[in-house]
């Protein structure tokens, strides 16, 4: 018999799940469901009631027993879940389900019109940058009709489909699996990762550095590799204080991301006096725009990319994208870090004020320490966005720091952690 569910088994480090099986139905279009769950595999982050949007790529299908979750679909109810004589039958495959979401193969990317003519980043002031960027998404509304996927800010799609693994293994009398997953019995991980696109933001980094060196933090700083002008000393000094370097291109053009692998190269190449110097080993693409293409030569050159929010609106490629999961997992084989929480632009352009901003970070990296996962607060260094949200991001750095189930790291040291050989994820 084959094992079921290979993939959460990995995840979870768990012994083979004899007692689960598999039984979905032939394949069809995909669409988006509602999966309601029965208190018995309700995780606890979930309320009584509460449907999950899930993305499903199967027919559901047929088993009988004892109903643990339903699907809704076009108005009518199946059984998702079923327990029968102290077997777990998925009327699903939750790891083909959890592959579509991690790759996010929910949605075709649309390439943004703009990518077709570079931006000149740092010649336009970073107000009218805003006003650009609000004008290319074109924000969605906060209410459209249908069900929504992924939800946002929180999307608990992939982290309920572990979790329900997870019960119906204990359903099915398997041993207890083990769920540290962070150093030192931390119970979840807290990055920060700063991103520099211009001349303007990079004479901030002192002093937003010396404010977290203040709390012993160590943060990830993503700069662009031809940053004309730079002082590097400036950098030298981050590494000694132990933050880490990493890079955000080589220009920030937004188009390195649909380029061949031989031109991605190239500019890659040309960036390496950067990389070699502040021993750079992860990577985030401008704007956030990125390929399969770009994933397999980011691949061979760094340990890590952050370049996948877990759940997005008003994204440059797709009114709605995210990977669902706020844990580390790979991508065209190399390893992603996804960004948790929203990131502040989104929520300037959404009229929101500091205040909201911060109970939108708080109320979201509540639910991933919840879950276990990997709180990371991706900001702008720029002063047009940091100067809106300053006040928010300092007191949600101070939540962390004051935190001890906490670990704070950089994304480099995360990476080498998940990857390392007891995990079996490198
Ligand atoms: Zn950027």
């Amino acid at each position: 018999m084959t094992d079921p569910c290979p993939e959460l088994a990995r995840f979870w480090r768990s012994p083979p799940g004899e007692r689960l099986s598999v039984q979905a139905g032939e394949r069809r279009a995909g669409r988006v469901v509602s999966l309601s769950l029965s208190d018995e595999l309700r995780p606890p982050w979930l309320p009584s009631g509460q449907a999950i949007p899930l993305w499903l790529e199967h027919r559901v299908g047929e088993a009988s027993g004892r109903t643990l979750a339903t699907f809704a679909e076009d108005g009518r109810t199946h059984a998702a879940v079923v327990e029968s004589s102290g077997r777990v039958v998925f009327c699903f495959d939750p790891d083909e389900t959890i592959a579509s979401i991690l790759n996010e193969a929910y949605f075709t990317p649309r390439r943004p019109i703009h990518t077709y003519v570079p931006l000149p980043y740092q010649l336009v002031p970073g107000s009218l940058r805003l006003r650009l960027f609000q004008w290319l998404v074109k924000p969605t509304p906060d209410s459209p009709p249908g069900v929504l996927f992924p939800s946002w800010p929180i999307d608990g799609s992939v982290e309920t489909l572990r979790f329900m693994y997870r019960r119906a293994l204990a359903i099915a009398g398997a041993p207890a699996l083990e769920s540290a997953h962070w150093p030192n019995g931390k119970r979840s991980a807290f990055a920060i990762s700063h991103d520099v696109d211009t001349a303007q933001g990079f004479r901030l980094i002192r002093e937003v550095a010396a404010f977290e060196n203040d709390l012993g933090i160590r943060s990830t700083w993503f700069i662009v590799g031809d940053l004309f002008g730079i002082d590097p000393s400036v950098l030298d000094d981050l590494r000694a204080q132990g933050h880490e370097i990493a890079l955000h291109g080589d220009r920030h053009d937004n188009t390195i991301a649909y380029r061949t692998s031989g031109e991605i190269e190239r500019r890659l190449d040309a960036a390496a006096r950067t990389t070699a110097r502040w021993d750079v080993r992860g990577f985030r693409s401008p704007s956030l725009l990125e390929t399969p293409t770009l994933r397999r030569v980011l691949r061979e050159r760094f340990v890590y990319a952050s370049e996948v929010p877990d759940t997005e609106i008003d994204s440059l490629i797709a009114p709605r994208r995210g990977c669902g999961t706020c844990f580390p997992f790979r991508r065209e084989g190399s390893l992603e870090i996804p960004l948790t929480l929203p990131l502040e632009d989104k929520l300037i352009m959404r009229g929101m004020n500091e205040a909201a901003i911060l109970e939108h970070w708080r109320a979201k990296a509540a639910w991933v320490r919840e879950v276990g996962g990997v709180v990371q607060l991706s900001i702008h260094n720029e002063p047009h966005l940091l100067s809106k949200c300053r006040g928010a991001y300092a007191a949600l750095v101070r939540d962390a720091a004051a935190d001890a189930t906490v670990w704070r790291t950089t994304l480099v040291d995360l990476a080498d952690w998940w990857t390392r050989p007891a995990h079996g994820n490198s």
